[in-house]
């Protein structure tokens, strides 16, 4: 038997870093068993679904690199194989017309609510052959002895029984069909053997197994994923912070950081963090997946992030890291190889925007310098060590880290200043900031042009902040 999964998300928002974390346990398990994932779009709130919403889901896995086998399939394509289903049931005696008014129906839930019975339909319309003349809604006839069984590979055992259940609505007055009938029919019709999917479907399941035993389909294997919360225990949401994937592709996380944090988010193997793709693969397991909910941790996947930016292959970083250079407005051709530049900065970034705008001072002169990191090193003293660095760089011959190394500690030398006093006016005037990679390879990069100019810049400013201090006292 070839493994079918699905990941069928309703269009009416953003890709949700739950919905993610379930296309992804979908994908490992079918992947894992050399199966097939697909992707439906269920669209037929047509409220509520949005073209934009479709691409945003489309980009976000995407990005994170989920490829379906099959699909995407819309449901509001399949509206006729929806009708078709329908009628069958109705010819059968499977399902019937249902004319109960809204008013009806509210005075029987007041009723049940004040015996504190669960509201349900009472079958009132069971028997009563309602002309389709008539409104009327379409129930499906629940069965009304025995019990569903799911054996739900994360939950374990569920037994409902069909007295709990009642005849829920399969189309609606005004011909639409329902969640329950179309995911039925769905997974039916695209032969899917597992069904995983959120905890918040699992009432549906019991009815659309009843479904799926009256229509003679075969009943797919469930997994139900527990949700995800956030710190204060409560729902995950906007409240706590990003929630959307491509929220996070724009703070600067790697897609396979945001994978990793997502598989383990509810899942382990062993003591193990860091997993590749490959790795995910060989050791996901639906029966390791947590029964608890669990805890959505910002700080954790900025750690990961950051692993995962020390790791990564350089090119590939740069590769993820042009858009954001792209955002900053700064062409990667105006200055040293961005591969170069991220083998610079891979240990000192924990997100790609950090790293874009530690990389800018490369490609364009900054603006103003880092208040501080001038004030405490573009003083006075700072002029004659930066008047020798220009002289001393402007003959060197090989412009290699090497030799960079040696013409700044020479400097030091011949003045009897420490490296610091030397180092740091010369860090600033060159990124404009108290912090940067090592000096040597620093300038080897930035090349002697963009140096000499910079050390020329810090030194009138250093000349105007004497001005200034002459004219205030
Ligand atoms: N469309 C449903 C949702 O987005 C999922 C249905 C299912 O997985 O069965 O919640």
């Amino acid at each position: 038997m070839t493994i079918r999964t699905r990941f069928a998300p309703s269009p009416t928002g953003y890709l949700h870093v739950g919905g993610a974390r379930t296309a992804l346990y979908s994908w490992l398990f079918a992947r894992k068993h050399g199966g097939k994932f697909i992707l439906r779009i269920e669209d037929t709130d047509l409220t509520r679904s949005t073209a934009e919403s479709v691409n945003a889901i489309l980009e976000g896995m995407t990005w994170l690199g989920l490829e379906y086998d099959e699909g995407p399939f819309y449901q509001t394509d399949r509206f006729a194989r929806y009708d078709e289903v329908i009628r069958k049931l109705l010819d059968e005696g499977k399902a019937y017309r249902c004319s109960c008014s809204k008013e009806r129906l509210d005075k029987l839930r007041e009723e049940q609510m004040a015996r504190k019975e669960k509201p349900r339909y009472d079958g009132y319309c069971r028997n009563r052959d309602v002309s389709p003349d008539e409104p009327h809604v379409i129930r499906f006839r629940n069965p009304t002895e025995g019990e569903v069984i799911i054996d739900d590979l994360i939950r374990g055992r569920i037994i409902v029984s069909n007295r709990e259940l009642d005849d829920l609505i399969i189309r609606r007055s005004d011909g639409s069909p329902t969640y329950n009938l179309t995911v039925v029919v769905d997974d039916w019709d695209m032969g899917i053997t597992h069904v995983i999917r959120g905890d918040d479907h699992i009432n549906n399941t019991p009815r659309q197994i009843n479904i799926l035993k009256a229509l003679g389909a075969p009943i797919p294997k469930y997994a139900h994923v527990p949700m995800i919360l956030g710190e204060d225990g409560s729902r995950l949401s906007k409240r706590h912070g990003a929630t959307s994937v491509m929220e996070y592709r724009n703070m600067g996380y790697l897609p396979e950081a945001l994978l990793n944090y997502l598989v383990r988010l509810g899942w382990s193997h062993g003591e193990q963090e860091i997993f590749s793709v490959d790795e995910m693969i060989e050791y996901f397991e639906l029966e390791n997946v947590n029964r608890a909910p669990s805890t959505f941790n910002p700080e954790k996947l900025l750690w990961l992030n950051q692993q995962y930016i020390m790791k990564d292959d350089p090119a590939r970083i740069a590769h993820l890291l042009s858009p954001h250079m792209g955002e900053r407005d700064i062409d990667p051709a105006t200055g040293p190889d961005l591969v170069d530049v991220v083998k610079l900065l891979q240990e000192r970034a924990s997100t790609l925007v950090e790293m874009a705008e530690q990389a800018e001072f490369f490609y364009r002169d900054f603006e103003e310098y880092e208040p501080k990191a001038a004030k405490n090193h573009l003083r006075p003293v700072a002029r004659e060590p930066l008047e020798a660095l220009r002289e001393a760089l402007a003959q060197l011959k090989d412009w290699t880290p090497e030799a960079l190394q040696a013409t700044i500690s020479g400097v030091a030398e011949k003045l009897g200043l420490k490296m610091g006093k030397v180092g740091m006016p010369l860090r600033v005037a060159v990124s404009g900031k108290g912090a940067s990679p090592s000096l040597d390879a620093t300038l080897a990069l930035l090349g002697r042009e963009k140096t000499l100019a910079r050390i020329d810049r810090a030194l009138k400013y250093i000349e105007q902040r004497e001005a200034d201090a002459a004219r205030t006292t």
